[in-house]
């Protein structure tokens, strides 16, 4: 027995790689697969962003940085927050991390003790329960219901409040089922946020890929900003995701923490990278905005095409370019236990990858409906070869 760390007992992981090693393996052995299963733009990231960061290496930008990010960058990130969140954000409430995955962990690092409680939504981001497990605090999910479109019911997160309560983590629009959460419940979660003293974790990675109304955050709310943790980033918005750059606002005396953390963790972020996220914020947006209205249009398309299906009932989604079909009966007709063996199913005989609900988190208690996630960041031709091979196996 190797003799390791208790705590990483603790420690959770993304089962989507798991899925998508087996999606690779299968590949490797010459089977074609129609990927539903990958959370990242397909397109590639902007020439002018690439250009920058050619441009930086070729002027020897390779040095340390500082921890909390470049100032150029910082003060680039603060005037884009504050614009799009109609809040005054300056560049020391910003902190430049690589990715937004590290203002989770760094943020619940700097915020929740043992002992706490973490609120997160359930279906949800996998990585929320791990690392809030992984700090040794407790996590407390949020159910997210169909009925509701996927988004939080207030009065239930009321519910779930307890005086060792100290974190709220909400993510709109949401990975995996793409809901949104209609300004009048932020609006009910930022009361109890207020009234119970507690932080908000506002994941808004997705916050530019919305179809429908404006983007609101919950920071944007009053006596909310002091409270807020906002995560957002360049990862899905500018097809960035190898580059690993995203970054937090924060009140600037836990942004001071946060960078402490960077200091201990990873000293900075790629310098080069953070340039080029200078470009990506302040040069032409056509890019992201011309990939918005494609992901539009593969989500009727996709939408559409699981509804026609036998045995799946699937909501539109407002935004992010995940759908998350209700396959119950799917499952019922085919004889099989769940969303899981509906997953193998589809890969095996199917040739059709998805992830199963159980890749985004334990089943909450009253829940017994089917789901799988499907990620629309793949071709139309992809989307229509797959959503073939989905029909003909569960119209079999
Ligand atoms: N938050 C959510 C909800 C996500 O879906 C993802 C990526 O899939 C992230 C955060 C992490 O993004 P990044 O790749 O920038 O670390």
């Amino acid at each position: 027995m190797m003799r390791l760390a208790e705590r990483l007992q603790r420690l959770g992981t993304e089962n989507a790689f798991e899925v998508l090693a087996e999606v690779n393996k299968l590949m490797a052995q010459g089977r074609h697969i129609v990927s539903f299963a990958i959370g990242e733009p397909d397109f590639n990231t902007p020439e002018n962003i690439k250009e920058a960061a050619v441009a930086a290496l070729r002027r020897n930008e390779t040095h340390y940085g500082p921890s909390a990010g470049l100032p150029v960058l910082r003060q680039a990130i603060a005037a884009e927050v504050s614009r799009t969140r109609g809040i005054p954000v300056s560049p020391d409430e910003v902190v430049v991390v690589p990715g937004g995955k590290p203002v989770i962990f760094h943020g619940l690092l700097a915020l929740a003790d043992p002992g706490d409680e973490v609120l997160y939504p359930n279906p949800g981001f996998p990585i929320y329960e791990s690392v809030i497990r992984f700090v040794g605090a407790t996590p407390v999910p949020i159910p997210l219901r169909e009925e509701r479109e996927f988004s939080l019911d207030p009065d239930e997160v009321a519910r779930l409040i307890t005086p060792r309560t100290k974190l709220i983590i909400l993510n709109s629009p949401h990975n995996p089922t793409g809901g949104v959460i209609p300004p009048g419940d932020l609006a009910a979660v930022a009361e109890l946020a207020r009234a119970h003293d507690l932080w908000v974790l506002s994941d808004e990675i997705y916050s530019r890929i919305l179809f429908e109304g404006e983007f609101h955050s919950i920071a944007s709310l009053p006596g909310m900003k002091e409270r807020t943790v906002i995560l957002d980033g360049f990862s899905k918005t500018y097809a960035m995701t190898g580059w690993r750059l995203g970054y937090g606002v924060m009140p600037a005396e836990l942004a001071t923490w946060v960078a402490r953390l960077e200091t201990n963790c990873e000293s900075c972020t790629c310098t080069f990278t953070q340039l080029a996220g200078v470009e990506a914020l302040t040069g032409e947006q056509s890019g992201p905005a011309a990939m918005v209205e494609e992901f539009r249009a593969r989500r009727d398309l996709i939408v559409d095409g699981l509804n026609s299906i036998r045995g799946v009932k699937c909501l539109k989604p407002h935004g992010a370019f995940y759908v998350f079909p209700n396959v119950t009966e799917a499952c019922r007709n085919l004889g099989l236990p769940n969303a899981k063996a509906l997953q193998e199913k589809l890969l095996y005989e199917g040739n059709v990858a998805v992830l199963p609900r159980s890749a985004f988190g334990q089943r909450n208690r009253d829940e017994s409906e089917e789901y799988v996630r499907l990620s629309y960041a793949t071709s139309r031709e992809n989307i229509i070869e797959g959503l073939k091979r989905i029909k003909a196996i569960l119209e079999a």
